[in-house]
C-alpha cells in the first residue's frame, strides 16, 4: 500500500495549451440525448442510410480482389481518391488541379481544420471567427497558441409576418473590417454555416475576400455542407473570387457529402504553398486515413462526376429530400410557436424558444445560458434533444442570443413525425387549463 501511495503522481500533468479548453458541451449533450431522448434532433448526423452505391463501393473495397486496400496507402491521400477529387474540384473551380500537391485527404473535415490551425497559426497570431460558429474552431485556434477574434452575424427583423431567414443574419461591414489588423493571420469562413444554415451571398463573400487580400490573410473555408443548399440558392466558393485561390484552403467532408459521418473521410483542396504545411502536420500526427473508406469515397465521386448536374446525381437528390424535411420541421415548429429561422442550407435549423419561457423559467444570475438549461429540460421532460445556440458562441458572448436552439433535420420521416407529435402534445398541455 505504501508503495502505491508513493507512486502516485503529484506534478501537474496538463500541458498549458489545454488550459481553458477542457470543457466541451458535446460530451454533456450527447450523453443527455443518449440517456433521455426518444427523438434526437441534436448532433448533426443523418439517421437514414448512405446511398446504396456508396455502401456497395465499401463492400467492394473490403471483399474485392485488391487485398492491398486493407493496408496503408499513400499518407497524404489514397491515389484514386486524390485523383478524382482533383478532377471534381478542378471542374467546380475551373482550374487544373494536381492530385499530389493540391489535394490532401484527412480524418474527416475535423482533422483538416486541426491541420490548418497547427500549420498556419503562431503564438500571438489572431484568427477571425464569425459567430455563431462550429464550436471546435475556438479551442483549435487556442491550442495552436493563437487568439480567436470574434465578429457576429447580426439578425435583422424579418418583414412583417414572415419567418426569419438565415439570410437575415448578416455581418456589419465596418465591424468586420475593424477586426482585421497586422496581427490577423487567418479568417475561418463556414458557408453554408452551421448552426444557422446561412449561405453567404456573393456580396458578403466579396467583402470578406477584399479584406483578406488587403490584409494578406489566409482564408480557411469550411465548406462541408456545400451540396446542401435550398430554394435554388447557389453555393459560391470563395476560392473562385479574385485574389483568393492563392490564400484559401477549401475543406470538405465525405461524411456530410454522402451521409456517412462515421467514415470520417475529409479533404483539403488548395494551392501547394498552403497545402505543403498541412502535409507536415498530417505526416506528424495521424499520418494516414482508412484505405478502404477512401477507396469507397473515390468510387462515390467517380459516379457523381459521371452524373454531374443530372437528376440522378446524389448531390441533386440529397438537397431535394432535405429541403422537404426542412419544410416539415419548419411547419411543426411554427405550428407550436417555436419560431424557426428558415435555413438556406445545411441540415440544421435554429428556432426561437422565447414563447416557451413560462415552461422553463429563467434563473437570474445563473452562469448557464438560458437556452442550455432549456435544452436540458426539454430532453429530460419531453424526450426531444436539440443543441442550445449558445454552444456556438465564445465564452463572453454566450448570453448574446440565448433563446434559440438548433435542430438537425437530416432524419427519417418517422423521426420528424415523432418530433412533431412531441411538439403538438406539448402545445396542447400548455393551452389546456
Ligand atoms: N465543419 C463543420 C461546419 C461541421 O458541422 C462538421 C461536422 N459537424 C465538421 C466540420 C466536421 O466534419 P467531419 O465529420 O467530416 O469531421
Amino acid at each position: 500500500l505504501s508503495f502505491s501511495l508513493q507512486a502516485k503522481m503529484s506534478r501537474p500533468v496538463q500541458a498549458r495549451r489545454l488550459e481553458g479548453i477542457d470543457k466541451n458541451i458535446w460530451v454533456e449533450f450527447v450523453k443527455l440525448a443518449a440517456t433521455y431522448s426518444t427523438v434526437n434532433l441534436g448532433q448533426g448526423f443523418p439517421d437514414f442510410p448512405p446511398p446504396d452505391f456508396l455502401k456497395e463501393a465499401f463492400v467492394r473495397a473490403l471483399s474485392g480482389e485488391n487485398h492491398m486496400l486493407h493496408q496503408y496507402t499513400r499518407g497524404f491521400g489514397h491515389p484514386p481518391l486524390v485523383k478524382i477529387l482533383a478532377e471534381f474540384f478542378g471542374k467546380l473551380l475551373g482550374r487544373d488541379l494536381d492530385s499530389v500537391t493540391n489535394v490532401m485527404v484527412t480524418v474527416g473535415a475535423y482533422q483538416a481544420l486541426f491541420c490548418c490551425f497547427q500549420a498556419f497559426v503562431d503564438e500571438g497570431d489572431e484568427v477571425i471567427i464569425i459567430e455563431p460558429f462550429f464550436d471546435c474552431y475556438e479551442p483549435m485556434v487556442k491550442m495552436a497558441g493563437g487568439t480567436p477574434v470574434f465578429v457576429p452575424l447580426r439578425p435583422k427583423a424579418p418583414k412583417d409576418g414572415k419567418l426569419m431567414s438565415s439570410a437575415d443574419w448578416q455581418l456589419d461591414p465596418a465591424e468586420l473590417a475593424s477586426k482585421f489588423s497586422e496581427r490577423t493571420k487567418a479568417i475561418v469562413l463556414n458557408s453554408p454555416n452551421n448552426p444557422l444554415g446561412k449561405v453567404f451571398s456573393r456580396g458578403e463573400l466579396e467583402l470578406i475576400a477584399d479584406l483578406c487580400v488587403k490584409h494578406d490573410v489566409v482564408c480557411i473555408s469550411d465548406e462541408v455542407y456545400e451540396w446542401l443548399v435550398y430554394d435554388g440558392k447557389e453555393h459560391i466558393r470563395i476560392a473562385s473570387l479574385r485574389g483568393m485561390w492563392d490564400r484559401t484552403v477549401i475543406i470538405g467532408s465525405a461524411g456530410k457529402t454522402f451521409s456517412a459521418t462515421g467514415w470520417k473521410v475529409g479533404w483539403v483542396v488548395g494551392p501547394n504553398r498552403l497545402l505543403q504545411h498541412l502535409r507536415t502536420v498530417h505526416q506528424n500526427s495521424v499520418y494516414h486515413c482508412a484505405t478502404a473508406a477512401q477507396d469507397a469515397v473515390a468510387q462515390g465521386f467517380q459516379r457523381e462526376l459521371e452524373l454531374y448536374g443530372k437528376p440522378d446525381s446524389y448531390f441533386i437528390q440529397l438537397p431535394k429530400e432535405l429541403q422537404q424535411k426542412r419544410d416539415w420541421l419548419i411547419q411543426s415548429l411554427d405550428a407550436v410557436g417555436m419560431k424557426p429561422i428558415v435555413p438556406e442550407g445545411t441540415y440544421f435549423l435554429v428556432a426561437d424558444i422565447s414563447k416557451f419561457k413560462s415552461d422553463v423559467p429563467d434563473v437570474p444570475d445563473s452562469d448557464e445560458p438560458y437556452d442550455s438549461r432549456f435544452a436540458k429540460w426539454m430532453v429530460k421532460n419531453k424526450g426531444l434533444a436539440a443543441i442550445p445556440l449558445s454552444a456556438f458562441y465564445s465564452g463572453a458572448h454566450k448570453n448574446n442570443y440565448n433563446h434559440f436552439i438548433r435542430f438537425c433535420f437530416a432524419k427519417e420521416e418517422a423521426t420528424l413525425k415523432a418530433a412533431n407529435d412531441i411538439l403538438q402534445k406539448w402545445k396542447q398541455e400548455k393551452t389546456s387549463p
